[in-house]
């Protein structure tokens, strides 16, 4: 070849090069962006749900709350809180050990959910403290809700590993009615509510 030949398929040469230069940059670029969803993903599900049971944590059940809070302020749609809180559970703990006390935790979560509807909200708010949030029930669907819960907990004995422990809750409820200040408020009343189950004397559920 000569050289003009030459210099004509070099430009030729060097532009098809950096074509392929920059598709592989764009395919690693798409591949990286692909990587950091999925790592975003898995640090949305981390931030917002707990790692014991795989339920929504205290800050997600929080966001709940508020979400339908404002949807009551808006459309008046009522709304329900259930506080759920494991009687003794300390001695549990202390009885058969802290993992085992892990896992009652975990088999009291597999009831409580299925035991809830698809439009109920379940959350842990503290270490055996849980909430579920109903969305438009009447104060006896709410109580009535509750007392579903409860009996699946104490209907039959909790297997941790291959020892049956007998568990029971308590269950304080509070229903918005047409018009409540705040969901912290309705939260309040449920937690007043469960103080006053476990003073009646435990597994039992108060509106
Ligand atoms: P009550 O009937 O009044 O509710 O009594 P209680 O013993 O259930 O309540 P208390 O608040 O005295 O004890 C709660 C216990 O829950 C103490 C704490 O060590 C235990 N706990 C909290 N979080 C966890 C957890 O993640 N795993 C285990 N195994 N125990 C936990
Ligand atoms: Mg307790
Ligand atoms: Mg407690």
């Amino acid at each position: 070849y000569g050289d003009t030949h030459q210099f004509a398929f070099r430009q030729i040469a060097s532009q098809v090069a950096s074509v392929i230069e920059k598709s592989r940059l764009y395919g690693q670029l798409i591949e990286h962006n692909r990587t950091l969803s999925k790592k975003n993903r898995r640090l949305h599900v981390a931030a917002t749900h707990d790692a014991l049971t795989g339920i929504l944590n205290r800050r997600a059940i929080e966001a709940a709350l508020e979400r339908v809070f404002v949807q009551h302020r808006e459309g008046a749609h009522t709304f329900g809180v259930i506080m759920a809180d494991i009687d003794h559970f300390k001695t549990i703990n202390d009885t058969h050990g802290h993992a085992a006390g892990d896992l009652v935790l975990k088999e009291f979560v597999r009831r409580l959910a299925a035991g809830t509807r698809r439009t109920d909200t379940l959350g842990r708010y503290g270490g055996e403290e849980f909430l579920i949030v109903v969305e438009e029930p009447t104060a006896e669907q709410l109580l009535a809700a509750a007392e579903r819960l409860r009996s699946s907990v104490s209907a039959a004995p909790f297997d941790v590993g291959g020892k049956g422990i007998a568990v029971t809750a308590s269950f304080g409820a509070a229903h918005s009615g047409s018009a409540i200040p705040s969901w912290a408020e309705l939260v309040r009343q449920a937690d007043s509510a469960l103080y006053r189950a476990k003073e009646a004397g435990r597994d039992r559920c108060v509106l």
